[in-house]
């Protein structure tokens, strides 16, 4: 095949020295460009990630497991085929207690070598690769790496933030979202770690050169679009129709919420079909927004692309709201929780990979307005407006993907990893359970194999 398609396929014809120039500044860039044996330009950082797909409908064991790699950041824009290889695959009602252990012992051990040896095809024209991260949604990362337990009352392996601390000290929970808050001034760091931990209790990929413990990356489609984004969303769209904005709130709650609910939708309906790309949304519905009663904490699920459009068009909503010259205090904080967020999301989409110290900190802003004004809504009601863990999780995608190491976190989202996934779930669904792990491989390699043919370096 030689080297145009290896280009291709791994760097994307990528110069990756200004990604390494650029982070050589934090712990783990310059770790990594220590290891390197020679050219930067030509040091192709990867990562790990792993998921579930259910692909057997109507039965209670259709979940198959997938583990692939890909390069970090530089083939981001290539398509889910393209950027993600397959490494294993199983049908998860064969797992037993070993299956992980054993396949991540041999998996890392495959990796090792990748990292370390020097007689790879590719090795005298200078290629390297490093390992640069773990990827995966918090529930694949919880449940492989013990990292991040979201059940837990101390749930973020970063720091020591806790859900409730038992002597009610605000400062060290997740509702305290201020650069001074006491769990900010505690990082858990690689080092920190290690000296902590001894080598039989940690996770096997830790013999891998280059696996850090603060290199899982936040993955923005997970954490945002489908986390804290489909409870901003649901608990603006309630603020709204409680406050009046689509018509009066009259008569039993979950009715009168249901008709105002359907003159949101029309006006969101029109918004939609004026944008370049509309989104598919179904009607919103009490049910659809968890809102069958005051008590109930609003969230709107949606799908990724719909998750933003709905939160452009509730941001402009809420301005036009905010604007009235009746609105309250409480208003404007509410819709600046909107348009921060939303205006975010437009910076993200609009930079590059590499950011620019200004615009780095205008993310940071944005993000830091948005989570300190859902804390302010929060506290006004509790029942409209939910702090999830996952806006601590966005805290440290400001302070450390975004501020410190300066880097857009588009670009680490997990959009095209689901897309991988789901072609792998429609591989598998040919394949009988039993001989899944070998006969989706066959599968997979046929149709890569298909994909090569059509085209050129
Ligand atoms: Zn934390």
């Amino acid at each position: 095949m030689g080297e145009p398609y290896f280009r291709y396929f791994f760097l994307r014809n990528q110069d990756a020295s200004s990604l390494w120039k650029h982070v050589e500044h934090t712990s783990w860039g310059s770790q990594m460009i220590a290891n390197a044996r020679g050219d930067l330009s030509k040091l192709i950082p990867i990562t790990c990630y792993g998921d579930e797909i259910y692909t057997y409908k109507n039965s209670e064991c259709g979940v198959v497991a997938v583990l692939a790699w890909a390069t970090d950041y530089l083939t981001a824009e290539s398509g889910p085929l393209e950027r993600y290889f397959t490494i294993a695959t199983y049908a998860q009602y064969l797992e037993c207690d070993d299956t992980w252990p054993d396949l991540s012992k041999e998996v890392a051990a495959r990796f090792r070598a990748l990292v370390q040896k020097t007689d790879w095809p590719w090795s005298d024209k200078g290629y390297q690769f490093t390992f640069s991260s773990v990827t995966g949604d918090l529930k694949w990362v919880k449940e492989r790496f013990h990292l991040h337990d979201y059940n837990a009352n101390a749930f973020c392996s970063y720091c020591n933030v806790v859900k409730r601390d038992p002597a009610g000290r605000i400062e060290h929970t997740l509702s305290d979202f201020r650069p001074e808050a006491a769990h900010m001034q505690t990082r858990i760091t690689h080092e920190d770690y290690i000296r902590t931990s001894s080598p039989e209790n940690r996770h096997v990929f830790f013999t891998i050169p280059g696996f850090r413990y603060d290199r899982v990356l936040h993955d923005p489609l997970h954490s945002q679009l489908l986390g804290t984004g489909k409870v901003t969303n649901g608990s603006m769209l309630t603020y709204l129709c409680e406050r009046g904005w689509f018509g009066e709130l009259a008569g039993s709650y979950e009715q009168a919420l249901g008709s105002l609910l359907n003159t949101a939708f029309k006006a969101f309906a029109t918004w939609n079909r004026q944008q370049t790309k509309p989104v598919t949304h179904p009607r919103f519905t009490p049910a659809r927004l968890c809102r069958k009663g005051r008590t109930f904490f609003p969230s709107l699920n949606a799908k990724g692309a719909a998750s933003k459009a709905l939160s452009y068009w509730l941001a402009d909503a809420a301005t036009h709201f905010a604007s009235q010259p009746q609105a309250t205090n409480l208003d404007k904080e509410c819709a600046k929780c909107m348009v921060t967020y939303a205006e975010m999301l437009k910076v993200i989409d609009a930079s590059p990979l590499l950011l620019d110290e200004a615009t780095a900190r205008r993310m940071y802003h944005l993000g830091m307005i948005h989570l300190q004004t859902t804390l302010g809504a929060h506290s006004a009601n509790r029942n409209c407006w939910l702090l999830l863990p996952k806006h601590h999780h966005m805290l440290h995608m400001l302070t450390d993907t975004i501020l410190r190491d300066r880097l857009n976190p588009r670009y680490q989202t997990l959009f095209c990893a689901e897309s991988f996934v789901g072609a792998i779930g429609r591989m598998a669904k040919a394949c009988h359970r039993a001989s899944l792990p070998r006969r989706l491989l066959q599968r997979y390699k046929i149709r890569f194999g298909m994909m090569m043919r059509g085209l050129g370096p």
